[in-house]
């Protein structure tokens, strides 16, 4: 690209989605990381590749109208960004929260294509959601919450077409309700949503997956720094699911999980939590706070834990979360590896700090695509009408997460630590630009 093409482009993004501005960062980073590649491949300039990647396939948007428990109406609005299609059906997670709209979600659909992309299988990008708050919510409304919005969902996905999975705020639970009422709706059993129970096509392994893949990926990334996870401090941010597994699993490799967090603060285990601790964490109905006493730990209201001594910080609660300030203070403190569990909870302020401090920087489109290649697995086992077993399901999820980091290491360039975020946009890109151009201008 010449620099008048490279700013020709960066000004169309721009006009055309004024105040994205989460969509518009995703882009802007791919773009900086891909440059070479295109600068060196004439068939992806002429084909235009990088613009058409940069513009979903197309983008859903419906009302979600549902009754809640004192018989009140109540008007949601609900997404589902369709991003690429072009390695396989459209794939990607729902998210409900308040801060859910249409340029987050175009943010994490587009992320999602380099995600998918680098598990090797055969995965299309998507992501959806509603600006639906949960909190508070009874179980009946969470319910008829997600069957109105399946209502509406249900003619845009499919076992081949699109397949949602869960995201923030919808788990199991919620997987359920919406998979029951679109077998409702349809009339079919099929594998059009994963995530699913183990009594009703669900994999062994998938709540696991997006937690236990973060570590396998660290403890690569640290082996091809000669380094290792045993012994070193992890403070790790959130404390659902991916955070809990990533815990157990650092735990298991040998790591020291010393921090997990909520949005009131963060509870800090100097010697580290213990097995007993999660399980206490995880089965208790109390919040983190509560459990301090309970545990050999101390409860920091208002604070995040980034200030604490560690070796290793997993940002595992939401985007945005680490910041410029966060970011220099876990360098202050000596941090040697940083790895996303949640998607984007680095800002770009911080990944830049740690990249110029050489922090090994695993990114979440690598670091937590464990969630998005177990859903790859029950696809396909849905596919085929089959059971998983789960010793088969782990080995493989460990298998592809250390594909994906090898995959980085391709195409992450020159350097004493490697830049996984550029391994990572460009393996994505390729794969995914080369089937594009097979299909001629579509
Ligand atoms: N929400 C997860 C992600 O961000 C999983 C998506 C899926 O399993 O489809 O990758």
């Amino acid at each position: 690209m010449t620099e008048r093409d490279n700013d020709g482009f960066l000004d169309c993004l721009a006009a055309r989605n004024a105040g994205e501005d989460e969509f518009l960062e995703a882009v802007r980073s791919v773009h900086r990381d891909i440059a070479p590649v295109l600068d060196a491949n004439e068939a992806y300039r002429e084909a235009a590749i990088l613009e058409r990647l940069s513009e979903p396939d197309r983008i859903i948007s419906f009302r979600v109208t549902w009754q809640d428990d004192d018989g009140a109406i109540r008007v949601n609005r609900g997404w589902r960004v369709q991003h690429s299609s072009a390695i396989g059906p459209y794939k990607g997670g729902l998210r409900f929260a308040p801060s859910v709209n249409q340029s987050v979600l175009k943010f994490l659909a587009f992320e999602q294509t380099f995600k998918n992309a680098l598990t090797g299988l055969p995965m299309g990008s998507a992501k959806g959601g509603a600006d639906f708050d949960p909190r508070g919510r009874s179980e009946g409304e969470v319910m008829r919450f997600c069957q109105a919005f399946m209502q509406e969902l249900y003619r845009h996905i499919g076992p081949n077409t699109d397949i949602p999975a869960g995201d923030i705020n919808v788990g199991e639970r919620e997987i359920g309700f919406l998979f029951g009422q679109y077998k409702k709706i349809t009339n079919t059993f099929s594998g059009a949503m994963t995530g699913k129970g183990l009594e009703y096509g669900g994999a062994p392994m998938r709540p696991e997956a997006t937690g236990f893949g973060l570590a396998y990926f660290v403890d690569r990334m640290l082996e091809e720094h000669d380094r290792s996870i045993e012994g070193r401090a992890i403070a790790l941010s959130g404390a659902g699911n991916v955070a809990m597994h990533a815990a157990r699993k650092a735990l298991e490799l040998g790591g020291r999980p010393v921090t997990l967090s909520n949005s009131d603060g963060f509870l800090h285990a100097e010697s580290a939590f213990t097995s007993d601790d999660l399980d206490l964490i995880e089965r208790s109905e109390a919040r983190l706070e509560a459990l301090a006493d309970r545990l050999d730990a101390t409860w920091h209201g208002g604070d995040k834990p980034w200030g604490v001594e560690c070796d290793i910080a997993l940002p595992c609660a939401t985007q945005n979360e680490l910041d410029a300030d966060d970011a220099r203070a876990l360098v202050g403190n000596g941090v040697v590896a940083v790895a996303e569990g949640a998607n984007m909870p680095c800002t770009a302020d911080a990944i830049e700090c740690f990249q110029s401090s050489d922090v090994i920087f695993g990114p979440a489109k690598a670091a937590n695509a464990g969630g998005v290649a177990l859903s790859g697995l029950e696809m396909s086992q849905n596919a085929a009408f089959q059971s998983g077993d789960r010793e088969h399901l782990g080995e493989r999820l460990k298998a592809i997460m250390c594909r994906i980091h090898d995959r980085c290491l391709e195409h992450c360039g020159e350097g004493d630590v490697v830049d996984y975020a550029r391994g990572a946009n460009i393996a994505g890109f390729r794969k995914v630009a080369d089937a594009m151009l097979s299909f001629g201008v579509s």
